[in-house]
């Protein structure tokens, strides 16, 4: 079977026999296919360049720490939560409980889909991942006692064309982690982003990002895991969220949550 053919009978609802995945070459070919070919292309009619702060996985540092610094500087962030590992406890940190969700959209804070379980969607077929995603709606509903945020970011970034597809009819954004800002031409299904990690970025690289924005009139979607100091590899430490908050801030660019910054575009809710 060719890479076609695979792609084809996995998006058919018709075919009775579909791949439970992709393997291999068809696999990474595909994940090629959903980060350069748009499915959701919309032109940003942004009039001011923006920031948004988000958080994946959210663990509980990213609560104590990152909502708290945020609060402080009257930001709302963005925190993905897959609330099937509420409470867990992680190689790296312990994800917030239910309670700590509600927290945070209690604080006026954006909270996102994340799937349920924190699974790579392109392991899942389509009423996998179509189960993981209500149980996901579900959950957040129950404990935010409101309708959850439209808006979802990849777990891994991982993301075959198909299931990409397929998540952009349910969610009104889909944020990757492919580096780079937003601005003209975007693709509300494969949204960029850069790292915010103590690891990988620095006040000039941060800078660097800001002042690219104002020059491109870009959307900036920073996005981290835990705020803790000695974080983990895909974290970041309080002084360098503070750090690249003042640099927003010392530039008067908006800092807006993902379901405000999608307005601020022109995206209808
Ligand atoms: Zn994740």
């Amino acid at each position: 079977m060719n890479s076609i053919t695979a792609l084809s009978g996995w998006m058919s609802p018709r075919n009775p026999q579909q791949p439970k995945r992709l393997t291999g070459l068809c696999a990474s070919g595909s994940r090629y296919l959903a980060r350069v070919v748009p499915t959701k292309p919309f032109r940003a009619r942004n009039s001011r360049p923006i920031v948004s702060f988000t958080f994946d996985d959210v663990p509980n540092s990213a609560l104590t720490n990152g909502a708290r610094i945020l609060d402080r500087h009257g930001i709302r962030g963005t925190f993905y939560v897959a609330p099937g590992t509420c409470g867990l406890q992680d190689e790296h940190w312990t994800v917030i409980d239910r309670g700590g969700v509600a927290t945070l959209a209690n604080s006026g804070h954006e909270v996102g889909c994340h799937t349920y379980s924190h699974v790579k969607v392109q392991t899942l077929t389509r009423s996998e991942l179509a189960r993981e995603t209500k149980r996901c709606f579900e959950s957040l509903r129950a404990i935010c006692g409101s309708a959850p945020s439209k808006n979802f970011a990849y777990p891994f970034g991982n993301v075959s064309f198909p299931h990409k597809f397929q998540l952009d009819r349910q969610f009104t954004s889909c944020r990757s982690i492919y580096t780079g800002l937003n601005s003209g031409l975007i693709d509300l299904a494969m949204l960029r982003s850069i790292e915010l990690y103590d690891r990988t970025s620095t006040e000039e690289s941060i800078n660097a990002v800001l002042d690219q924005a104002i020059a491109t009139n870009a959307w900036v979607i920073f996005y981290t895991h835990d705020v803790a100091p000695g974080p983990s590899w895909i974290g970041c430490s309080p002084g360098h969220l503070e750090m690249a908050v003042k640099a927003v801030k010392a530039r008067g660019i908006d800092c807006l949550a993902v379901d405000e910054a999608l307005t601020a575009i022109g995206v209808r809710a």
